[in-house]
């Protein structure tokens, strides 16, 4: 398939979406990203590699490293990540606090951000500087030694981590949360200002699509019944209250975060990773699933 091709194509025809998004702005750093960005990679299994745009330019992830930090905690302790949050969608925007008080303090799943904050103390339990992990988890994954933090975006998000914090502290007083809360959320806060091009993250997605094997690391990241489970759980939670309609216009396993990333999987084939910071009203980037949802028609890649 002339995969190039199709990328110069989609680049160009995302043009009139521009503008009917909105660059998030409760991070106020955040807000100071251009809204005309646009990026693209494919990182086939086979290890070939089509990018466009901006693919080179590192972006906060957001959200998404909440991907990565489900793999390094389902790695290290296995199932019993299950027992601290659940894998149903939420139906609720991603900070919502709704549910988390009718069900105990037990989050829906890892992908909102009380379920990211609960599977982060997981994580933070066992020994070693977890900033650090999840740093050199993504290094590793992408080849990129340069991946780090923007600190300005972490302080900026520690600064207006109210909800965040609210979260945490229900949590807490339901027992779901063992570290203290305020070092959880600057955790938290790491972890989402964590930047990386669409290039890392489309090579960090590889494992997802090519059953845990890595062809570029020539290495076995993760198992084939944990690829199953964590695709399964994009699938279904990966894209916050709109995920119904991201599987009927998309039809992919998929993560996205506020910054405008979205990592989307096609198993067996390829990851692909899109860049576009103005967002939908549910968080999600706007032009970054028109361009998914152009790719998959045209190349008729959906899963279903
Ligand atoms: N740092 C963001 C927050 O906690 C992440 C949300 C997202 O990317 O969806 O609000």
């Amino acid at each position: 398939m002339e995969y190039q091709t199709i990328l110069n194509y989609i680049a160009e025809a995302v043009r009139p979406s521009f503008g009917k998004g909105k660059v998030a702005d409760y991070i106020p750093a955040l807000a100071e990203v251009s809204p005309q960005k646009f990026g693209m990679t494919l990182q086939l299994v086979s290890g070939e590699r089509f990018s466009i745009g901006d693919h080179n330019e590192p972006f906060s992830i957001q959200s998404i490293s909440k991907l990565f930090v489900l793999q390094l905690v389902m790695s290290h302790l296995g199932e019993m990540v299950w027992t601290r949050v659940g894998k149903e969608p939420s139906g609720d925007r991603f900070n919502s606090l709704m549910k988390l008080e009718h069900e105990a303090g037990i989050p829906r799943n890892p992908f909102i951000n009380a379920g990211a904050i609960a599977t982060l103390d997981l994580l933070m339990s066992l020994k070693g500087n977890a900033r650090h992990r999840i740093r050199n988890y993504l290094r590793y994954l992408s080849m990129d030694d340069s991946i780090d933090v923007n600190k300005t975006v972490m302080q900026s998000e520690i600064d207006h981590a109210h909800i965040n914090r609210a979260m945490a502290n229900l949590m807490k007083a339901h027992g779901n949360l063992n570290g203290d809360v305020e070092e959880i959320i600057e955790t938290y806060c790491y972890q989402c200002a964590l930047e990386m091009t669409c290039e890392d993250l489309a090579i960090a997605g590889l494992p997802l699509a090519s059953a845990g094997y890595s062809s570029l690391h020539g290495d076995a990241i993760l198992s084939k019944s944990q690829i199953k489970r964590i695709n399964a759980v994009m699938l279904t939670c990966g894209m916050y209250d709109s995920v119904g309609s991201f599987a009927y216009r998309v039809g992919l396993p998929a993560k996205s975060g506020v910054g405008g990333g979205i990592l989307a999987i096609v198993p067996g084939v390829m990851s692909i990773a899109v860049w576009a910071p103005e967002l939908d009203a549910f968080g999600n980037s706007y032009v970054g699933t028109t361009a998914l949802e152009m790719f998959t028609s045209m190349t008729h890649s959906s899963v279903f």
